[in-house]
Protein backbone atom coordinates (compact mmCIF):
# COMPACT_ATOMS: atom_id res chain seq x y z
CA UNK A 1 0.00 0.00 0.00
CA UNK A 2 0.94 3.42 -0.55
CA UNK A 3 2.10 6.40 1.94
CA UNK A 4 -0.57 8.16 -0.11
CA UNK A 5 -3.35 5.52 0.37
CA UNK A 6 -2.56 5.06 3.56
CA UNK A 7 -2.48 8.69 4.47
CA UNK A 8 -5.16 10.23 1.86
CA UNK A 9 -7.56 7.64 0.21
CA UNK A 10 -9.48 11.04 -1.24
CA UNK A 11 -6.52 12.06 -3.07
CA UNK A 12 -5.14 9.04 -3.88
CA UNK A 13 -8.06 7.63 -5.11
CA UNK A 14 -8.99 10.28 -7.46
CA UNK A 15 -5.02 9.78 -8.55
CA UNK A 16 -5.97 6.59 -9.67
CA UNK A 17 -8.94 7.85 -11.46
CA UNK A 18 -7.24 10.31 -13.62
CA UNK A 19 -4.36 7.32 -14.31
CA UNK A 20 -6.69 5.47 -15.66
CA UNK A 21 -8.16 8.21 -17.94
CA UNK A 22 -4.71 9.12 -18.86
CA UNK A 23 -4.34 5.53 -20.16
CA UNK A 24 -7.84 4.95 -21.52
CA UNK A 25 -8.41 8.14 -23.42
CA UNK A 26 -6.81 9.53 -26.69
CA UNK A 27 -4.84 12.54 -25.86
CA UNK A 28 -4.94 14.98 -28.72
CA UNK A 29 -4.58 18.23 -26.76
CA UNK A 30 -1.55 19.70 -28.29
CA UNK A 31 0.01 21.33 -25.04
CA UNK A 32 0.14 18.56 -23.24
CA UNK A 33 2.76 14.90 -23.29
CA UNK A 34 3.72 11.97 -21.03
CA UNK A 35 6.80 12.95 -19.09
CA UNK A 36 8.69 9.86 -18.26
CA UNK A 37 9.26 8.45 -14.85
CA UNK A 38 12.60 9.38 -14.59
CA UNK A 39 11.21 12.85 -15.10
CA UNK A 40 8.20 12.17 -12.51
CA UNK A 41 10.33 10.63 -9.85
CA UNK A 42 12.90 14.02 -10.11
CA UNK A 43 9.70 16.14 -9.68
CA UNK A 44 7.91 13.99 -6.63
CA UNK A 45 11.14 14.30 -4.87
CA UNK A 46 12.48 15.55 -1.29
CA UNK A 47 13.86 18.76 -3.62
CA UNK A 48 10.73 20.40 -2.67
CA UNK A 49 11.29 20.73 0.46
CA UNK A 50 14.28 23.27 -0.22
CA UNK A 51 14.15 26.82 -0.31
CA UNK A 52 17.42 28.07 -2.43
CA UNK A 53 15.67 32.28 -3.12
CA UNK A 54 18.82 33.43 -5.67
CA UNK A 55 20.67 31.90 -7.99
CA UNK A 56 23.31 28.94 -8.24
CA UNK A 57 26.17 30.25 -5.72
CA UNK A 58 24.21 33.62 -4.74
CA UNK A 59 21.72 31.87 -2.60
CA UNK A 60 19.98 33.82 0.16
CA UNK A 61 19.48 30.52 2.35
CA UNK A 62 22.51 28.56 3.79
CA UNK A 63 22.48 24.10 2.70
CA UNK A 64 21.64 24.69 -0.99
CA UNK A 65 25.24 22.97 -2.24
CA UNK A 66 23.79 20.34 -3.99
CA UNK A 67 20.65 22.07 -4.94
CA UNK A 68 23.12 24.51 -6.81
CA UNK A 69 24.53 21.23 -8.50
CA UNK A 70 21.49 20.38 -10.06
CA UNK A 71 20.09 24.15 -11.28
CA UNK A 72 23.94 24.53 -12.91
CA UNK A 73 22.67 20.76 -14.37
CA UNK A 74 19.65 22.09 -15.58
CA UNK A 75 21.08 25.11 -17.49
CA UNK A 76 24.08 23.78 -19.07
CA UNK A 77 21.59 21.55 -20.70
CA UNK A 78 19.29 24.02 -21.17
CA UNK A 79 22.26 25.46 -22.77
CA UNK A 80 23.45 22.68 -25.76
CA UNK A 81 20.08 21.98 -25.82
CA UNK A 82 19.14 25.55 -27.67
CA UNK A 83 22.99 26.13 -28.38
CA UNK A 84 22.12 29.42 -26.41
CA UNK A 85 25.00 31.40 -24.15
CA UNK A 86 22.26 32.35 -21.18
CA UNK A 87 19.50 30.85 -19.44
CA UNK A 88 17.02 31.02 -16.59
CA UNK A 89 15.62 27.64 -15.97
CA UNK A 90 13.24 28.87 -12.85
CA UNK A 91 10.03 30.19 -13.73
CA UNK A 92 7.26 28.32 -12.76
CA UNK A 93 5.28 28.47 -15.68
CA UNK A 94 5.09 30.00 -19.23
CA UNK A 95 3.18 32.62 -18.30
CA UNK A 96 5.72 33.70 -15.27
CA UNK A 97 8.26 33.23 -18.09
CA UNK A 98 6.41 35.76 -19.98
CA UNK A 99 5.61 38.12 -17.57
CA UNK A 100 9.75 38.52 -16.31
CA UNK A 101 10.78 38.52 -19.79
CA UNK A 102 8.70 41.55 -21.11
CA UNK A 103 9.13 43.38 -17.70
CA UNK A 104 12.72 42.81 -18.65
CA UNK A 105 12.88 44.03 -22.39
CA UNK A 106 10.15 47.53 -21.52
CA UNK A 107 8.45 49.38 -18.87
CA UNK A 108 4.86 49.89 -17.72
CA UNK A 109 2.74 51.43 -20.21
CA UNK A 110 4.66 50.77 -23.35
CA UNK A 111 3.51 49.66 -26.11
CA UNK A 112 3.27 45.68 -27.22
CA UNK A 113 2.57 43.82 -30.69
CA UNK A 114 1.23 40.37 -30.14
CA UNK A 115 -0.61 37.51 -32.18
CA UNK A 116 -4.15 38.06 -31.26
CA UNK A 117 -5.83 35.34 -29.19
CA UNK A 118 -8.39 34.44 -31.75
CA UNK A 119 -5.65 34.09 -34.34
CA UNK A 120 -3.94 31.84 -32.33
CA UNK A 121 -1.99 33.80 -30.25
CA UNK A 122 -1.20 33.44 -26.27
CA UNK A 123 -2.94 35.20 -23.68
CA UNK A 124 0.10 36.77 -22.39
CA UNK A 125 1.02 38.26 -25.54
CA UNK A 126 -1.42 40.79 -24.73
CA UNK A 127 -5.13 39.70 -23.99
CA UNK A 128 -6.86 42.75 -21.93
CA UNK A 129 -7.56 40.12 -19.42
CA UNK A 130 -3.50 39.03 -19.03
CA UNK A 131 -0.84 41.10 -17.39
CA UNK A 132 0.32 41.84 -20.76
CA UNK A 133 -3.07 43.93 -21.73
CA UNK A 134 -3.31 45.76 -18.62
CA UNK A 135 0.35 46.79 -17.72
CA UNK A 136 1.33 47.51 -21.33
CA UNK A 137 -0.85 49.15 -24.24
CA UNK A 138 -1.18 46.32 -26.47
CA UNK A 139 -1.81 45.85 -29.83
CA UNK A 140 -2.26 42.53 -32.51
CA UNK A 141 -1.99 41.18 -35.61
CA UNK A 142 -3.79 38.36 -36.98
CA UNK A 143 -3.56 35.64 -39.77
CA UNK A 144 -5.20 35.94 -43.19
CA UNK A 145 -8.71 34.51 -43.46
CA UNK A 146 -8.28 32.40 -46.58
CA UNK A 147 -4.60 31.24 -46.11
CA UNK A 148 -4.76 31.07 -42.34
CA UNK A 149 -1.13 32.08 -42.01
CA UNK A 150 0.62 34.57 -40.83
CA UNK A 151 0.87 37.67 -43.81
CA UNK A 152 4.41 39.25 -43.06
CA UNK A 153 3.33 42.26 -45.10
CA UNK A 154 0.29 43.01 -42.91
CA UNK A 155 2.61 42.78 -39.57
CA UNK A 156 5.10 44.99 -40.81
CA UNK A 157 2.31 48.00 -42.00
CA UNK A 158 0.71 47.44 -38.46
CA UNK A 159 4.02 47.40 -36.61
CA UNK A 160 5.32 50.52 -38.91
CA UNK A 161 1.74 52.26 -37.90
CA UNK A 162 1.91 51.73 -33.74
CA UNK A 163 5.48 51.52 -33.49
CA UNK A 164 5.56 49.18 -30.62
CA UNK A 165 8.27 48.48 -28.22
CA UNK A 166 7.89 45.37 -28.27
CA UNK A 167 6.89 42.84 -30.92
CA UNK A 168 6.30 38.94 -29.26
CA UNK A 169 5.71 36.04 -31.78
CA UNK A 170 4.88 32.78 -31.24
CA UNK A 171 1.84 30.91 -30.91
CA UNK A 172 -0.80 28.64 -29.06
CA UNK A 173 -2.43 27.69 -32.65
CA UNK A 174 -0.83 28.33 -35.40
CA UNK A 175 0.01 25.03 -37.49
CA UNK A 176 2.58 26.31 -39.74
CA UNK A 177 6.40 27.60 -39.72
CA UNK A 178 7.00 31.12 -37.78
CA UNK A 179 9.82 33.20 -39.72
CA UNK A 180 11.61 34.49 -37.19
CA UNK A 181 14.00 36.05 -39.77
CA UNK A 182 11.30 38.04 -40.93
CA UNK A 183 9.95 39.02 -37.74
CA UNK A 184 13.45 40.61 -36.73
CA UNK A 185 13.94 42.79 -39.78
CA UNK A 186 10.31 44.11 -38.93
CA UNK A 187 11.69 44.61 -35.00
CA UNK A 188 14.82 45.89 -36.33
CA UNK A 189 12.92 48.73 -38.99
CA UNK A 190 10.10 49.49 -36.31
CA UNK A 191 12.68 49.95 -33.35
CA UNK A 192 10.98 46.98 -31.17
CA UNK A 193 12.67 44.84 -29.59
CA UNK A 194 11.55 40.93 -29.89
CA UNK A 195 10.45 38.15 -28.06
CA UNK A 196 9.91 34.36 -29.62
CA UNK A 197 7.51 32.99 -27.29
CA UNK A 198 8.10 29.00 -28.60
CA UNK A 199 6.58 27.27 -25.75
CA UNK A 200 4.58 24.53 -28.25
CA UNK A 201 7.31 24.65 -30.62
CA UNK A 202 10.59 24.25 -28.43
CA UNK A 203 10.80 20.53 -29.38
CA UNK A 204 10.86 20.73 -33.18
CA UNK A 205 13.34 23.81 -32.83
CA UNK A 206 15.38 21.88 -30.49
CA UNK A 207 15.85 18.79 -32.89
CA UNK A 208 16.32 21.36 -35.92
CA UNK A 209 12.61 20.94 -37.04
CA UNK A 210 11.68 24.10 -37.28
CA UNK A 211 14.05 27.53 -37.86
CA UNK A 212 15.35 28.82 -34.45
CA UNK A 213 14.95 32.03 -33.28
CA UNK A 214 18.66 32.24 -31.17
CA UNK A 215 19.54 34.85 -33.29
CA UNK A 216 16.97 36.68 -34.18
CA UNK A 217 14.61 37.43 -30.94
CA UNK A 218 15.87 39.23 -28.02
CA UNK A 219 14.35 36.70 -25.69
CA UNK A 220 13.37 33.79 -25.83
CA UNK A 221 10.68 31.90 -23.76
CA UNK A 222 9.13 28.81 -23.69
CA UNK A 223 7.17 25.93 -21.23
CA UNK A 224 8.89 23.05 -20.69
CA UNK A 225 5.88 20.39 -20.68
CA UNK A 226 4.88 20.61 -23.95
CA UNK A 227 6.47 19.26 -26.85
CA UNK A 228 9.62 19.00 -24.55
CA UNK A 229 7.92 16.64 -22.17
CA UNK A 230 9.60 17.49 -19.23
CA UNK A 231 7.87 19.10 -15.78
CA UNK A 232 5.21 21.72 -15.85
CA UNK A 233 7.35 25.14 -15.97
CA UNK A 234 8.72 28.00 -18.22
CA UNK A 235 12.21 28.78 -19.50
CA UNK A 236 14.02 31.97 -20.44
CA UNK A 237 17.11 32.53 -22.88
CA UNK A 238 19.04 34.94 -24.44
CA UNK A 239 22.43 36.00 -26.12
CA UNK A 240 23.03 39.35 -24.56
CA UNK A 241 24.89 39.42 -21.37
CA UNK A 242 23.05 42.50 -20.22
CA UNK A 243 19.88 41.23 -20.76
CA UNK A 244 20.23 38.16 -18.77
CA UNK A 245 21.42 39.90 -15.75
CA UNK A 246 18.16 41.72 -15.98
CA UNK A 247 15.78 38.95 -16.49
CA UNK A 248 17.21 37.27 -13.59
CA UNK A 249 16.55 40.07 -11.49
CA UNK A 250 13.15 40.48 -12.85
CA UNK A 251 12.10 36.67 -12.48
CA UNK A 252 13.97 36.90 -9.20
CA UNK A 253 12.95 39.12 -6.71
CA UNK A 254 10.73 41.30 -9.22
CA UNK A 255 7.98 38.33 -9.67
CA UNK A 256 8.79 34.84 -7.79
CA UNK A 257 10.07 34.11 -5.08
CA UNK A 258 11.72 30.86 -4.31
CA UNK A 259 12.22 28.36 -7.19
CA UNK A 260 10.73 24.75 -7.55
CA UNK A 261 13.70 23.03 -7.14
CA UNK A 262 12.36 19.84 -7.55
CA UNK A 263 10.76 20.66 -10.65
CA UNK A 264 13.99 21.99 -12.04
CA UNK A 265 15.85 18.91 -10.94
CA UNK A 266 13.03 17.39 -13.37
CA UNK A 267 13.74 20.00 -16.30
CA UNK A 268 17.31 18.92 -16.08
CA UNK A 269 16.25 15.32 -16.31
CA UNK A 270 13.80 16.30 -19.49
CA UNK A 271 16.51 18.34 -20.83
CA UNK A 272 18.75 14.98 -20.51
CA UNK A 273 16.16 13.23 -22.45
CA UNK A 274 15.88 15.84 -25.05
CA UNK A 275 19.68 15.40 -25.87
CA UNK A 276 19.17 11.74 -26.89
CA UNK A 277 19.19 10.96 -30.28
CA UNK A 278 15.78 8.97 -29.63
CA UNK A 279 14.16 12.36 -28.73
CA UNK A 280 14.88 13.63 -32.23
CA UNK A 281 13.20 10.16 -33.87
CA UNK A 282 10.16 11.08 -31.62
CA UNK A 283 10.05 14.67 -32.73
CA UNK A 284 10.43 13.85 -36.59
CA UNK A 285 7.47 11.12 -35.59
CA UNK A 286 5.16 13.75 -33.80
CA UNK A 287 5.13 15.74 -37.19
CA UNK A 288 4.86 12.78 -39.52
CA UNK A 289 2.23 11.75 -37.58
CA UNK A 290 0.34 15.16 -37.50
CA UNK A 291 0.80 15.35 -41.01
CA UNK A 292 -0.89 11.73 -41.41
CA UNK A 293 -3.71 12.85 -39.38
CA UNK A 294 -4.09 16.20 -41.27
CA UNK A 295 -3.99 14.34 -44.55
CA UNK A 296 -6.61 12.30 -43.95
CA UNK A 297 -8.53 14.80 -42.43
CA UNK A 298 -8.45 16.22 -46.01
CA UNK A 299 -9.34 12.62 -47.66
CA UNK A 300 -12.59 12.63 -45.20
CA UNK A 301 -13.34 15.88 -46.79
CA UNK A 302 -12.71 18.46 -43.75
CA UNK A 303 -11.78 22.13 -43.83
CA UNK A 304 -8.11 21.71 -42.47
CA UNK A 305 -6.98 25.27 -41.33
CA UNK A 306 -4.08 26.52 -44.00
CA UNK A 307 -4.32 23.44 -45.91
CA UNK A 308 -1.99 20.89 -43.34
CA UNK A 309 0.42 21.43 -41.08
CA UNK A 310 4.62 22.25 -40.57
CA UNK A 311 4.30 21.23 -36.95
CA UNK A 312 2.45 19.16 -34.21
CA UNK A 313 -0.72 20.67 -34.74
CA UNK A 314 -3.62 20.79 -36.87
CA UNK A 315 -6.62 22.94 -36.99
CA UNK A 316 -10.22 22.05 -38.13
CA UNK A 317 -12.98 23.55 -39.09
CA UNK A 318 -15.75 21.18 -37.84
CA UNK A 319 -18.59 23.98 -38.40
CA UNK A 320 -18.31 25.12 -42.07
CA UNK A 321 -17.79 21.27 -42.67
CA UNK A 322 -20.30 19.53 -40.38
CA UNK A 323 -22.44 22.11 -39.30
CA UNK A 324 -21.38 21.50 -35.48
CA UNK A 325 -19.12 24.23 -32.96
CA UNK A 326 -15.88 23.11 -32.01
CA UNK A 327 -17.65 22.82 -28.50
CA UNK A 328 -20.22 20.23 -29.58
CA UNK A 329 -16.92 18.21 -30.99
CA UNK A 330 -15.00 18.38 -27.93
CA UNK A 331 -18.22 17.34 -25.76
CA UNK A 332 -19.13 14.69 -27.87
CA UNK A 333 -15.35 13.26 -28.43
CA UNK A 334 -15.54 13.08 -24.64
CA UNK A 335 -17.77 10.18 -25.05
CA UNK A 336 -15.40 7.81 -27.22
CA UNK A 337 -12.87 8.46 -25.01
CA UNK A 338 -10.79 11.28 -27.36
CA UNK A 339 -9.95 14.30 -25.66
CA UNK A 340 -9.66 17.72 -28.03
CA UNK A 341 -10.30 21.40 -27.45
CA UNK A 342 -12.10 23.31 -29.20
CA UNK A 343 -10.29 26.50 -30.64
CA UNK A 344 -11.28 29.56 -32.43
CA UNK A 345 -10.28 29.47 -36.21
CA UNK A 346 -9.29 32.62 -38.60
CA UNK A 347 -12.05 34.90 -38.95
CA UNK A 348 -14.36 32.65 -36.54
CA UNK A 349 -17.76 34.04 -36.46
CA UNK A 350 -18.87 31.63 -33.36
CA UNK A 351 -18.04 33.12 -29.83
CA UNK A 352 -14.62 31.60 -28.00
CA UNK A 353 -16.88 29.47 -25.65
CA UNK A 354 -18.39 27.66 -29.03
CA UNK A 355 -15.69 27.96 -31.48
CA UNK A 356 -15.56 26.64 -35.19
CA UNK A 357 -12.66 24.60 -34.76
CA UNK A 358 -11.03 21.75 -33.01
CA UNK A 359 -7.14 21.94 -32.25
CA UNK A 360 -5.78 18.57 -32.64
CA UNK A 361 -1.98 17.86 -31.54
CA UNK A 362 0.18 14.55 -31.78
CA UNK A 363 3.05 15.00 -28.67
CA UNK A 364 1.05 13.02 -26.25
CA UNK A 365 -0.46 9.88 -28.39
CA UNK A 366 3.21 10.12 -30.25
CA UNK A 367 4.93 9.30 -26.97
CA UNK A 368 2.74 6.11 -26.20
CA UNK A 369 3.62 4.82 -29.46
CA UNK A 370 1.02 6.18 -32.05
CA UNK A 371 2.07 5.65 -35.63
CA UNK A 372 1.05 7.04 -38.78
CA UNK A 373 -1.67 4.30 -39.38
CA UNK A 374 -2.86 4.78 -35.71
CA UNK A 375 -3.28 8.60 -36.39
CA UNK A 376 -5.51 7.81 -39.24
CA UNK A 377 -7.81 5.26 -37.78
CA UNK A 378 -8.35 8.10 -35.32
CA UNK A 379 -9.48 10.92 -37.97
CA UNK A 380 -11.73 7.96 -39.17
CA UNK A 381 -12.97 7.37 -35.57
CA UNK A 382 -13.49 11.10 -35.37
CA UNK A 383 -15.27 11.12 -38.31
CA UNK A 384 -17.62 8.51 -37.36
CA UNK A 385 -18.32 10.20 -33.89
CA UNK A 386 -19.43 13.26 -35.45
CA UNK A 387 -21.71 11.58 -38.39
CA UNK A 388 -23.09 9.50 -35.64
CA UNK A 389 -23.87 12.18 -33.02
CA UNK A 390 -26.90 11.01 -32.06
CA UNK A 391 -26.67 7.71 -32.20
CA UNK A 392 -25.48 5.99 -28.93
CA UNK A 393 -24.87 2.43 -30.03
CA UNK A 394 -21.99 3.90 -32.39
CA UNK A 395 -20.70 6.23 -29.92
CA UNK A 396 -20.30 3.39 -27.81
CA UNK A 397 -18.59 1.05 -30.24
CA UNK A 398 -16.02 3.47 -31.08
CA UNK A 399 -15.50 4.31 -27.57
CA UNK A 400 -14.29 0.29 -27.43
CA UNK A 401 -12.35 0.84 -30.11
CA UNK A 402 -10.66 3.51 -28.50
CA UNK A 403 -10.33 1.60 -25.81
CA UNK A 404 -8.80 -1.25 -27.60
CA UNK A 405 -6.33 0.70 -29.47
CA UNK A 406 -4.88 2.19 -26.75
CA UNK A 407 -4.28 -1.32 -25.07
CA UNK A 408 -2.15 -2.48 -28.03
CA UNK A 409 0.48 0.33 -26.92
CA UNK A 410 2.34 0.44 -23.48
CA UNK A 411 0.40 2.08 -20.71
CA UNK A 412 1.99 4.96 -18.53
C1 LIG B 1 1.17 27.26 -23.20
C2 LIG B 1 1.68 28.57 -23.60
C3 LIG B 1 2.15 29.51 -22.66
C4 LIG B 1 1.91 29.43 -21.17
O1 LIG B 1 2.26 28.40 -20.47
P1 LIG B 1 1.66 28.11 -18.99
O2 LIG B 1 2.70 27.20 -18.44
O3 LIG B 1 0.33 27.52 -19.18
O4 LIG B 1 1.62 29.41 -18.25
C5 LIG B 1 2.74 30.67 -23.12
N1 LIG B 1 2.84 30.91 -24.43
C6 LIG B 1 2.38 30.06 -25.36
C7 LIG B 1 2.54 30.40 -26.80
C8 LIG B 1 1.77 28.87 -24.98
O5 LIG B 1 1.27 28.06 -25.91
Amino acid sequence: MSYLEKEDKEVFDLIELEHKRQNEHIELIASENFVSKAVLEAQGSILTNKYAEGYPSKRYYGGCEFIDKIEDLARERLKKLFNVKYVNVQAHSGSSANMAAIRSLINHGDKILGMSLDAGGHLTHGYKLSFSGQDYESFTYGVNIETGLIDYDEVRRIALEVKPNLIICGASAYPREIDFKKFKEIADECGAYLMADIAHIAGLVATNLHNSPIGYADVITSTTHKTLRGPRGGIIMTNDEELAKKIDKTLFPGCQGGPLEHIIAAKAVSFKEDLEPSYKEYMVNVVKNAKALADEFIKLGYKVISGGTDNHMILLDVKSTKGVTGKEVEDLLQKVNITVNKNSIPGDKEKPMFTSGIRLGTPAMTTKGYSEEDFRLVANIINKAINNRNDEKVLSSLKEEVIALNKKHPTF
